[in-house]
């Protein structure tokens, strides 16, 4: 999902899309995954001629945190001793991205490479981006200015050699998340790090060093001020790029849960019948489905971490435990987060949606062909399906009926599901009938018809339109 923002993130930085010339909309999710060996040969070509130059250059971040972990790249990006003015001089087509801050985008062979001129950050008033930045040429205060230790590490573009001035090498090996510098200091700066920190040690499998982890549970309450389409994204790829289930226990545990997604938090605690769920309380059911996520669509991922989040609202002690309703409570309180987090509409809607239908499956069997149909031919059903068997297996119940409905839905043949109407308006008009809402209900049901499969022709349909309306 890329979604336009008035906001852009370069090298870390939150820049006001006014600022970036020549570009408004830009992903701020940049998932370009790329392959390495094309990419670092473009990389090495533009750190060439940055260095023929005369300039200072290295691969720095991400990139090289990842190839020495043997992962993925995402994206390059390079840090270079030349300012904005000499990177557009070497590189003419270069895009003036967040400028202001000292990157440029840089494009050869169809790759994207951003390059970025070493600098430091004065304050950060707003515990959102600095109020100003200073270009700098000695690297060593540019990595001073990183996040994690882990993304501090340089490589020399030529020789492959690591160049580590924070220790982030050991931190690499010792599989730590560590901040760089004191940890109180540099949430306080940027309070998107304490985010940040989370999905890097979900996404890689590494733990929290505990004195950043500490600093992080003090700071958490700040995480209040950060905006919210930068939560929305750090949500989106805790969710998405693996060890969702992981990423959301270190939000709990750290305390972020609580500050950016309270409803979720009010899960934790929330008894459920031990004979339907062994597992436990509502939220580690709900931790048992992320547990669950291969690859998943950003839309699945969030009906499976808010299809319950109605049940704290609707619980009852009757002959037993119950929620009624909470399919239709979770749907109106997933729709008030998402909107409140800025997800596009469509998204919202298809979340929604699948919060509110996911206790349909129980009746699915039993569905009348036509109510069945309906049900099957929505855009959202395949991963409605896919919530129900993660739903099931993570209350330890069998899949017998996740098999029955698709096992249904598989005998369907793809025209039944939405078949050509028989009957229009317009041949209403013709046979006589006087125009007004009484002819969408005519049709609906001769579509029901249809779809039962007790109507299957023109004259059919005419008969039936005589029969049954007059
Ligand atoms: P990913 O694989 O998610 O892209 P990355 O480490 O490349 O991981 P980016 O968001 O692309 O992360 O940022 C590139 C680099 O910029 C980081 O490695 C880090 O050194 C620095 N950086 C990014 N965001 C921040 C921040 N909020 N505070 C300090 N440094 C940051
Ligand atoms: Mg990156």
């Amino acid at each position: 999902m890329v979604a336009t923002t008035t906001f852009v993130v370069l090298d870390g930085l939150l820049v006001d899309s006014s600022m970036c010339a020549g570009r408004t909309q830009i992903s701020i999710l940049r998932l370009n995954r790329v392959s390495h060996p094309p990419q670092a040969a473009v990389a090495r070509r533009i750190a060439a001629t940055l260095s023929q130059a005369g300039f200072e250059v290295y691969l720095v971040g991400g990139c090289v945190r990842d190839r020495l972990l043997g992962r993925d790249l995402h994206d390059l990006d390079l840090t270079t001793s030349a300012r904005p003015a000499d990177i557009a001089a070497l590189f003419p087509a270069a895009l003036e991205v967040g400028v202001h801050f000292g990157v440029m985008l840089v494009h050869l062979e169809g790759v994207e490479v951003q390059v970025a001129t070493f600098r430091t950050e004065d304050s950060y008033l707003d515990g959102r981006r600095p109020d100003r930045v200073c270009f700098e040429t000695d690297v060593r205060l540019d990595v001073a200015r990183r996040d994690f230790t882990i993304n501090t590490l340089l490589e020399d573009p030529f020789t492959g050699e690591i160049i580590d001035h924070t220790g982030g090498r050991a931190d690499l090996d010792a599989r730590l998340i560590r901040a760089v510098g004191d940890p109180m200091d540099r949430f306080a700066e940027d309070h998107l790090r304490m985010l940040r920190a989370v999905r890097f040690a979900a996404r890689l499998g590494f733990a929290i060093e505990p004195g950043t982890m500490a600093a992080i549970q003090r700071c958490a309450p700040r995480a209040a001020l950060i905006s919210p389409e930068r939560v929305r994204d750090e949500i989106s790829r805790i969710l998405t790029e693996g060890q969702a289930r992981r990423g959301f226990e270190l939000l709990d545990q750290s305390g972020l849960l609580q500050v950016i997604l309270p409803e979720a938090a009010r899960m934790k605690g929330v008894r459920q019948p031990p004979e339907f769920h062994p597992e436990g309380d509502v939220w580690i059911h709900t931790l048992g489905l992320l547990e669950r996520l291969e690859c998943p669509s950003l839309e699945l991922a969030l009906a499976c971490l808010l299809h319950d989040v109605g049940k704290p609202g609707t619980q009852s002690f009757e002959d037993r435990i119950r929620f009624s309703g909470h399919d239709r409570l979770g749907a109106g309180i997933a729709r008030e987060i998402l909107a409140r987090l800025r997800f596009p509409s469509a998204a919202i809607d298809a979340v929604c949606s699948m919060v509110a239908q996911h206790m349909k499956f129980k009746d699915a069997p039993k569905m009348t062909d036509g109510a069945f149909k309906r049900f099957a031919r929505q855009g959202i059903f395949d991963e409605l399906l896919e919530l129900h068997r993660i739903d099931l297996l993570a209350s330890q119940r069998p899949l017998d009926n996740w098999h029955a409905v698709s096992q249904r839905r598989a005998s369907i043949p793809g025209g039944q599901l939405r078949p050509a109407p028989l009957l229009r308006g317009r041949d209403l008009l013709q046979l006589g009938y006087p125009p007004g809402p009484r002819f969408s209900r005519i049709l609906d049901a001769l579509e029901e018809e249809q779809l039962e499969g007790r109507v299957t022709s023109r004259d059919q349909a005419l008969e039936w339109l005589n029969r049954t309306f007059g």
